[in-house]
């Protein structure tokens, strides 16, 4: 399966009719989160396939379009949060935001927190490993694991319950953004036990590859 994986910034030339002679030939999009839906929404026009997504820390809980209509996500998306489905014989979940930095704000979360969300999945996760042999493919998050791909603030912690979740269900890959990358030197891809950690940001093309 050939994906579009984008996260955290527009891309001009994605944002753009040529998209098509770039990602002519993704199958799916996985949105890793703030951006804007409209964007997310031209993506999944122009290229036409299946688009799933996690909000980012930055995304607003409606964003209005310039006819005044209230959005709470890209139209015909699916909003992955705390979800377990399957799409194409590819098993994928999502969980949603960032660590709270901040009192006020959408789509942040505490450690203890996240450790609930993952919990809410793991009868699902269970149920796929017995009647399907594997528990989870792809794993899509905003941030990242606890100490991997993190930034040097606090705002860019990651996440210690996806560690766990790694380690017991081992997804083939863990795709997220959140921390932005400046340099070609910098790492973007780890291997944590069975699973590629992947930050997309601000997209990646990949071939997810379950063989
Ligand atoms: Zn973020």
């Amino acid at each position: 399966m050939k994906a579009l994986c984008v996260s955290d910034k527009v891309v001009d030339f994605l944002y753009d009719p040529a998209v098509v002679t770039k990602a002519g030939d993704v199958n799916i999009i996985f949105s890793c989160g703030d951006l804007p839906y409209y964007y997310l929404e031209y993506l999944l026009t122009v290229l036409n396939v299946p688009l799933y997504y996690v909000h980012g820390n930055h995304d607003p809980q409606v964003e209005y379009t310039p006819g005044g209509e209230g959005m709470t996500g890209p139209g015909g998306g699916v909003d992955l949060d705390t979800k377990v489905v399957e799409v194409n014989g590819l098993i994928v979940a999502g969980l949603q935001g960032s660590i709270r930095y901040k009192q006020e704000g959408s789509f942040q979360h505490t450690q203890f927190e996240m450790w609930l969300k993952v919990l809410r999945m793991v009868p699902r996760l269970f149920y796929n490993r017995i009647f399907k042999g594997r528990a989870l493919d792809v794993l899509i998050t905003h941030a990242p694991p606890l100490n991997i791909h993190n930034g040097n603030d606090y705002v860019h912690q990651g996440f210690a319950s996806f560690l766990w979740l790694m380690r017991k269900f081992k997804p083939r890959y863990l795709l997220h953004g959140h921390h932005h990358v400046y340099s070609h030197t910098e790492q973007t891809v780890t291997c944590y036990y069975q699973t590629i950690v992947n930050n997309v940001y601000p997209y990646k093309i990949l071939n997810l590859n379950l063989d």
